[in-house]
Order: C-alpha cells, then sequence, then structure tokens
C-alpha cells in the first residue's frame, strides 16, 4: 500500500541515502543503544578482536540498517549486507561468509525470514566462525568444514520475538529502537533541511516532526514532500503554516495518523464497539495483510495511547473515541 506515513521502505526512499549520519556522534536519539555501542566498539577496537554480534530489533524505518552501517564505519571494517528472503540457498550464504574479511560486518535485513536450511548454517558460523557443508548428494555425501574469518553479524527485525530461540541466542548484543521523542525528529528535520537546502523555521521542523510517527524515515519522507509542496506554492521558507497544509493534503493528521489509521480505529469504534476485537478479524475488515497490521499500523497507535493489546484482543481508549471526535460507549470493563 503506498502509504506516506509508513515506516516501512518505499521506492521513493531512494533519496534517503543523502541523509544517513554516518558517524555515531551524528545518529541522533536511541541513547541507550549509543552509548551501549559506543563501548563495545571501542572495547572490539582497542581488543583488535571482531565485535560481537548485534541483534537490532524495533519498527521499520528507526535506523537499524543506519547504525549497521556506522558500526562498519567506526569499527574501520567493510560492510556486506544482504536480507533474509534474498538467502535462498546455503550455498549463497556460504559465498557471503567465506568472501568476509576478517573482522568484517555483515548485515542480513529481516533476518527472521531466512529458510531454516539456511539458518542452520550460520549457528556453527556464528559461534566458532566454522561452515559446516554438505557436498554431494546419497551415499557419496560428505561434510566438510571450513574455517571462516572472525566477523561481526548484525541481523534486523521488527520483533524479537519473530526470532526462532537458538538463533536469537547467538547475539551476544541484543538492542531495542525505539519510537524518537518529538525533539529529536526535530533535530533529525532540521538536519535533513539543512543537507537538502530547504529553508525550514523552527516551528516548520517541529510540526513535521510532530507528524512522522516517531520513525526518522518518516520525517525524512515528510520532509521532501513538504519541500516540493512549498517549491511549488512558492513559499520562502518552510514554516509551522507551509507544513500543515502539505500534510493537510497528503492527509497526515496532527499526531501523524492517515486514512488507513482512521479506518482501523473507526472500525473498531463503530463496529466492535471499541473492543475487544482480534487482529484477524481486524486484518479482514480492513483488507490488510495480519502482518501490516502488527508491524506497521499498531505499535504507533499503541505508543500513541490510542490503542491496547489485551488478551482477548484489541481495544481502543478514551484518547482514541477522543481523537476521533467520538462519543466513548459505556463499558465497565475499562
Ligand atoms: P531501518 O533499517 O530501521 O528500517 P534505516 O536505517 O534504513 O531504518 O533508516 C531509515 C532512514 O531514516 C534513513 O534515511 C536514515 O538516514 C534515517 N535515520 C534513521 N535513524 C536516524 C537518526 N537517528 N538520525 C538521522 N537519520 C536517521
Amino acid at each position: 500500500p503506498d502509504r506516506v506515513v509508513s515506516g516501512a521502505r518505499r521506492e521513493d526512499d531512494q533519496l534517503e541515502a543523502s541523509l544517513r549520519p554516518a558517524r555515531l556522534d551524528e545518529f541522533v536519539g536511541q541513547a541507550k543503544a549509543r552509548e551501549n555501542l559506543k563501548v563495545f566498539i571501542e572495547a572490539a577496537r582497542v581488543r583488535g578482536d571482531a565485535l560481537d554480534h548485534v541483534l537490532f530489533f524495533g519498527p521499520p524505518g528507526l535506523g537499524k540498517t543506519t547504525l549497521a552501517q556506522i558500526m562498519a564505519r567506526e569499527l574501520g571494517v567493510g560492510f556486506k549486507s544482504t536480507s533474509g528472503p534474498v538467502i535462498a540457498r546455503a550455498g549463497d550464504l556460504a559465498a557471503l561468509l567465506t568472501n568476509l574479511e576478517p573482522r568484517d560486518v555483515l548485515f542480513i535485513d529481516e533476518i527472521h525470514r531466512l529458510n531454516p536450511a539456511v539458518e542452520e548454517i550460520l549457528y556453527p558460523a556464528m559461534e566458532d566462525y566454522q561452515l559446516d557443508l554438505m557436498i554431494g548428494e546419497g551415499p557419496a555425501a560428505r561434510s566438510v568444514k571450513i574455517d571462516l574469518p572472525p566477523f561481526t553479524l548484525v541481523g534486523a527485525t521488527t520483533r524479537s520475538g519473530l526470532l526462532t530461540t537458538p538463533l536469537r541466542d547467538r547475539f551476544g548484543i541484543p538492542i531495542r529502537l525505539n519510537f524518537y521523542e518529538v525533539a529529536e525528529l526535530e533535530l533529525i528535520v532540521r538536519r535533513g533541511a539543512h543537507i537538502l537546502n530547504v529553508e525550514m523555521t523552527a516551528d516548520g521542523a517541529r510540526e513535521i516532526a510532530r507528524r512522522a510517527r516517531g520513525t526518522p524515515r518518516i520525517a525524512g519522507r515528510l520532509l521532501r514532500r513538504v519541500r516540493d509542496f512549498a517549491l511549488v506554492a512558492g513559499a520562502k521558507a518552510v514554516d509551522a503554516k507551509v507544513a500543515d497544509a502539505a500534510l493537510v493534503r497528503l492527509e497526515v493528521d496532527g499526531r501523524g495518523l492517515d486514512a488507513m489509521d482512521h479506518r482501523y480505529l473507526s472500525a473498531i469504534a463503530r463496529d466492535y464497539g471499541g473492543g475487544p476485537v482480534g487482529v484477524e478479524t481486524m486484518a479482514a475488515a480492513l483488507s490488510e495483510p495480519r502482518d501490516a497490521i502488527e508491524e506497521i499500523i499498531e505499535p504507533y497507535l499503541i505508543q500513541q495511547g490510542l490503542l491496547q493489546r489485551t488478551p482477548r484482543g484489541r481495544m481502543l481508549t478514551q484518547a482514541a473515541f477522543k481523537h476521533l471526535g467520538l462519543a466513548m460507549p459505556e463499558r465497565a470493563d475499562i
């Protein structure tokens, strides 16, 4: 779906590369993750060892790929990148691993989507820097062991719970990324405006930041769209008014919710009395895949205090009814 406020990667995100911070010091927000990484990177550098394997998890667009690249740069090592669904066969992974230089970073995005046969190759590679491969078939088949250079695997996934336990256990450094504060996104928007040569007032940056769903990728995308709008409208600078006009045009509301979020919230409010309602039911009601609902729509609504996940299903909060301009149904159990 073509949602401007989706954290997932889109075609028009090609331009993102120019906005990527290159060093840890330029990376805004995620203070805890940054501090931890700084220590681990420094220690690995001093010891001359490969850094322990790192797992980043959190909603799309929060900076997992960016941090993996920054790690390689700060470690002064090479960076190779791939993604779970792309590695079809064990041999593909073997080729990647045997081509690494010592201490290199291998980044695997969507690592929860690795094929199980490939995942099994990864266990001894992560643990002992060894490849166990089967060569040939039938009675002539034999296994060979190949030594690998020490390397750092950086995995990214939306939720750590999507990984199998043996894979999850092999990451020494699990790091959760959270939605960004508005003030942090404001800095990211200002930095982006500077790079893109956009004249931006403080309240303009704040307006975009407030509506970016706590997600740098969305902030960057909104910035580029607002910039186009300002250009066409002949505005000299992007202030709050220009930003608001552009975002209204893009159907992004004051809280960063779009038509899809409104459909989701209204369906629960109107058709299910505010919930509880199961996620499968919602997926059917909206004709959206369950994954998209759980990974992209719901996390931000939950973070905003509009939605609760309960054992009996999804429930709207009072704030959600208020945001929709609807009266809250009388209910004893909230
Ligand atoms: P993910 O891998 O989690 O989906 P990315 O690392 O690809 O996210 O980041 C998406 C976009 O957001 C990139 O353009 C990146 O430059 C930008 N970005 C992410 N985190 C930050 C940050 N902390 N500061 C500035 N820009 C960021």
